[in-house]
């Protein structure tokens, strides 16, 4: 599967927001937003120009798409699937990217960012049933357990990712015991509870993909 490897803060500097790509570097003073870094390739003048509605739309989708390292078509083949579900397609869409196994990874704190996420899996470090699932995309089920293999357990990344469980717990819809390093999925997450995303507006995706 085809996936952007250039530079992960750069996406962030485009959007002009963070979009925590890169773990713990996010919430540090390094991060180039903390900083107040210019998009890329652009001067004053870029930033200073009004954005159509279009334009508006586009970079909301962009957003949500860097957020969880997917490429348009996959995206895109996201969307249209969350639009033949019934109910809102944006809150749809929402549950959707949330089943990914990377995001659930990365939700479940054996990653610090989904990027991470994605590279415990290709590697076959994480289980998913007790079968190894090499898929970042793979979609999961409610009471589906996603575990550490045994012989990875000894992983420091893994082992310092899961110190941030102690200070913030994780999300309503999974349980997570730590000291197994495993989790069940209880629910599928509903777009209220994932507070993190809250401030990207679907509804201007669902009406650019509506065009
Ligand atoms: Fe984005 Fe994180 Fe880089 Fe900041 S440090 S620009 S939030 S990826």
């Amino acid at each position: 599967m085809a996936r952007y490897v250039g530079p992960q803060c750069r996406l962030c500097r485009a959007e002009n927001t963070k979009l925590f790509l890169k773990g713990e570097r996010c919430y540090s003073a390094k991060c180039p937003i903390a900083k107040k870094a210019s998009p890329p390739g652009k001067g004053p003048r870029f930033r200073a120009k009004k954005r159509s509605d279009y334009g508006i739309q586009l970079r909301e989708k962009q957003k949500l798409k860097r957020i969880f390292g997917m490429l348009e078509k996959q995206f895109k083949l996201t969307f249209q699937e969350a639009d033949r579900l019934m109910g809102k397609t944006g809150d749809n869409l929402i549950t959707l990217l949330e089943r990914r196994l990377d995001n659930t990874v990365y939700r479940m704190r054996f990653a610090s960012s989904r990027k991470q996420a994605r590279q415990l899996i290709s590697h076959g470090h994480i289980l998913v049933n007790g079968k190894r699932v090499t898929i970042g995309s793979y979609r999961l089920k409610v009471n589906d357990e996603v575990a550490v293999q045994a012989k990875s357990q000894k992983m420091v990344v893994i082992k310092e990712s899961l110190k941030e469980y102690t200070k913030s717990g994780v999300y309503p819809w999974m349980d997570l015991n730590p000291d197994e390093m495993k989790g069940r999925i209880n629910a599928f997450p509903q777009r209220s509870e994932v507070i993190d995303l809250l401030d990207v507006n679907v509804q201007l995706i669902v009406e650019l993909y509506s065009r």
